[in-house]
């Protein structure tokens, strides 16, 4: 994932229709654009999930790009590592970036929007209406993260 874009331009004032449909599209391994970047809460978080401690899940399911931890890729899987069938097995507890998917800074631009994510993820157009608000708090949280893996960096 190249995460520093940002752009605010708000094409989306009237909300955009989005629910996840279960493809598993933004669950699978594209090389280091795909990765799941995660912050220490993130991994304390799936830790607590998997009733192991932070270090262990670190040692066992990530690897660093950067100074930052990312989930391990698997070369004989192409998809993530807790990737069910179709169902992610830590959805209590996933990533920050996979709770905020597809309300990106780095997508919500109407060039990325309607040329790469309408047709990469088939939950856009799909389900409820989500506010511009929520939107905006999907933004700001995504952001958060982004700053604080940079600040974890080491
Ligand atoms: S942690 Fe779950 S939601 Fe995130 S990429 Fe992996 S399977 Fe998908």
């Amino acid at each position: 994932m190249a995460f520093m874009g940002t752009n605010s331009k708000k094409w989306w004032a009237e909300g955009i229709q989005f629910e996840c449909q279960g493809s598993g599209n933004c669950c699978l391994s594209r090389g280091e654009y795909g990765y799941v970047f995660l912050t220490r809460e993130d991994r304390q978080n799936m830790a607590a999930l998997l009733r192991i401690t932070t270090r262990e899940f670190t040692r066992k399911y990530c690897d660093k790009k950067n100074g930052i931890f990312h989930l391990k890729e698997d070369s004989s899987r192409a998809e993530c590592l807790f990737l069910d069938g179709k169902r992610c097995s830590v959805y209590k507890a996933r990533p920050t970036q996979c709770r905020t998917w597809p309300f990106w800074p780095e997508v919500m631009n109407a060039k990325t929007w309607n040329k790469e994510v309408k047709t990469f993820c088939p939950g856009v157009g799909k389900g409820r209406t989500y506010t511009a608000e929520e939107i905006e708090k999907s933004l700001n949280l995504q952001k958060k993260s982004e700053s604080q893996l940079l600040k974890e960096r080491t």
